[in-house]
């Protein structure tokens, strides 16, 4: 796959080296992310921050990569504060905008929405979420820190057992890593939800298709015994009719601490794309399990900004330049000295 240029679409768009090449600049990142390093390989480009759906941790890392690449970010987030609130395209807003950006970023709560927008767009477009559909960055970050996390644990992406817990009907960060598991071989997917909030039969096609050991179940205890990672997701509240619908859903599938050590493996990776629900009827990922070495939640939001600049830098084909614009910080930084 090109990346020079290039929309960033659908987790569907990348080949098994594209995300290799991906890794391997997140890795190099590291100096800058880290603070140990400054570049200036973006200055004067200008990234379009366009989050038009609730963002915290995408919209601030996306941004957070582009000024660690030495870029400027413009940001507009809420319908309210925009034209689109005017009655204005997707089309219209694409031309305009994209004739104030070098790249853009955006989220929107309607399927698909962000590929139409691409469409008529001048620069390139990185879907940070399209209603239930993708979040094809949230992937690759997730994907980086299971490989990551399992390295350290002599094991591999090809070959290894995760169960998917919670909405996974509404979940675009599941249905993209989903997908992106078709890149790899001999995978055991056990898929936990309510019924009502199956994964999309489509999606459980392709995995078995693909040879992949698939299981569709609404039980968590059996399901998280004899996985090596548990990756749960929070009911996508925002995408039923009523928060009482929601409701129905909310707490249904709890781990806290006790649960863990009595049901999973001891190395057990947990995951969680956030924000997790931690309100006492939902708790999905309760904080007791803060302390547990296993919980990969904030490795994953530290990788999301590695694998975004690296997303950046290739697609702004800069990936090779990033060293010759660096030097060393001035500012004291806790990691320089660790
Ligand atoms: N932050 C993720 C997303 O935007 C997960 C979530 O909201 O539950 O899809």
């Amino acid at each position: 796959m090109q990346l020079t240029g290039s929309h960033i679409l659908s987790i569907s768009q990348f080949d098994r080296d594209t995300i290799e090449r991906v890794f391997t600049v997140a890795d190099s990142m590291t100096p800058y992310a880290a603070r140990r390093r400054v570049t200036r390989v973006l200055e004067g480009a200008i990234l379009g921050n366009m989050f038009f759906e609730p963002s915290t941790r995408t919209r601030v890392s996306f941004g957070c990569a582009f000024n660690l690449l030495g870029g400027e970010v413009r940001e507009t987030t809420g319908f309210e504060s925009s034209a689109i609130a005017k009655g204005e395209s997707l089309y219209d807003t694409a031309r305009v905008l994209s004739g104030y950006s070098d790249v853009i970023c955006m989220r929107h709560p309607q399927e698909g929405s962000v590929a139409e927008f691409a469409e008529a767009s001048r620069v390139p477009v990185i879907n940070g979420g399209d209603g239930a559909n993708e979040h094809p960055s949230q992937a690759l970050l997730d994907l980086y820190t299971i490989r990551s996390e399992l390295a350290g644990r002599g094991r591999g992406v090809d070959g290894m057992r995760i169960a998917m817990i919670g909405d996974l009907k509404y979940g675009r960060t599941v249905h993209s890593l989903a997908k992106l598991l078709l890149l790899y071989q001999d995978i055991q997917l056990i898929l936990v939800s309510p019924k009502e909030l199956a994964m999309p039969e489509e999606i459980v096609e392709r995995l078995r298709m693909r040879g992949h050991d698939v299981k569709v179940t609404d039980e968590l205890t059996e399901s998280i015994q004899k996985v090596d990672i548990v990756y749960s997701t929070r009911i996508q509240e925002e995408r039923f009719q009523s928060k009482d619908e929601a409701d129905l859903y909310r707490g249904r599938f709890r781990l806290n601490q006790a649960i863990y050590t009595q049901y999973c493996e001891p190395n057990t990776v947990i995951m969680h794309p956030l924000p997790r629900d931690s309100r006492a009827d939902a708790n999905e990922l309760d904080n007791d399990l803060n302390q547990n070495p296993n919980l990969a939640i904030f490795r994953q939001t530290d990788n999301g900004v590695l694998v975004r600049m690296a997303l950046f830098a290739l697609v702004l084909d800069v990936a090779d330049q990033v060293d010759k614009y660096a030097r060393d910080v001035r500012w004291y930084n806790a990691s320089r000295n660790g």
